[in-house]
């Protein structure tokens, strides 16, 4: 029996996390540290999907300010997704943990082609499912996604890993006047314009009724307790 309030959930990694200290790239032992995390976590009697990002490699909106054709330059952040999720996979096997990397760009040679009913079979099977390739559709985030593969898989909340413990009022670094949230309505987080998510990934949680866990991944075991209730997170929606 499941010990947390929820079934399923969608946990987004962003490419930033996965590059741990380093400004770019993939670093391998925070790629570990995240597998044992999820490993952890699935314990709960959770099924989880992840949603990784790519911003480590490459962001779309980035190469195009250098002159790169926009759609191009998404396709390329896209890939940069897959890298991600191929090596969390690589590492939650490694850990002893099954895991299926699905991308909704096809690339057979490389990991099975995201199709609703096989991904939540691979959910409702235990293995943890790495949901590659964004939307497969340039001009959206893998925030956006995130939120799209929970209402597809039927999962309950996205839990959204960032650097901080949760949303504020402005940017903690830099106002030391800046409030943090416990909970906070979806509305009110698009009318303010918080900046934790894009907005459509926050009008589609918002049609959905999917609450966003956002919390810090960096501590271990951060998954583990947001499932539990036991760490701290602000709840948007929900
Ligand atoms: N991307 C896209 N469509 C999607 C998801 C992602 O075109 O549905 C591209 C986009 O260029 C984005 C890049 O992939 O900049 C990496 O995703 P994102 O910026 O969301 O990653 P994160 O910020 O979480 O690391």
């Amino acid at each position: 029996m499941s010990s947390a309030p929820y079934r399923r959930v969608i946990v987004k990694l962003s490419g930033e996390a996965l590059a741990g200290a380093e400004p770019h790239g993939i670093d391998l032992d925070t790629i570990d540290r995240f597998a044992a995390d999820l490993i952890a976590a699935q314990a709960l009697g959770v099924t989880l999907g992840v949603v990784v990002g790519g911003g480590n490699l490459l962001r779309g909106a980035t190469a195009a300010a250098h002159g790169a054709d926009r759609t191009i330059a998404d396709v390329m952040g896209m890939l940069a997704t897959v890298m991600n999720a191929l090596a969390l996979e690589s590492a939650i096997e490694r850990l002893g943990g099954r895991a299926r990397t699905v991308s909704a760009i096809a690339m057979p040679q490389v990991c099975e082609t995201y199709e609703r009913r096989a991904a939540r079979r691979h959910l409702d099977d235990g293995r943890i499912v790495l949901f590659a390739a964004g939307t497969g559709n340039p001009f959206f985030t893998t925030d956006t996604t995130a939120v799209l593969r929970a209402a597809e898989m039927g999962a309950q909340a996205v839990l959204k890993a960032t650097n901080v413990d949760g949303v504020y009022s402005a940017d903690p670094k830099r106002d030391p006047a800046a409030v943090r949230y416990d909970r906070l309505g979806l509305d009110e987080a698009i009318e303010k314009r918080l900046g934790v998510m894009d907005l459509t990934a926050f009008s589609l949680a918002r049609d959905h009724r999917i609450p966003i866990i956002v919390f810090s991944i960096r501590e271990p075991g951060a998954i583990e307790s947001v499932l539990r209730g036991a760490g701290r997170a602000t709840i948007v929606g929900g």
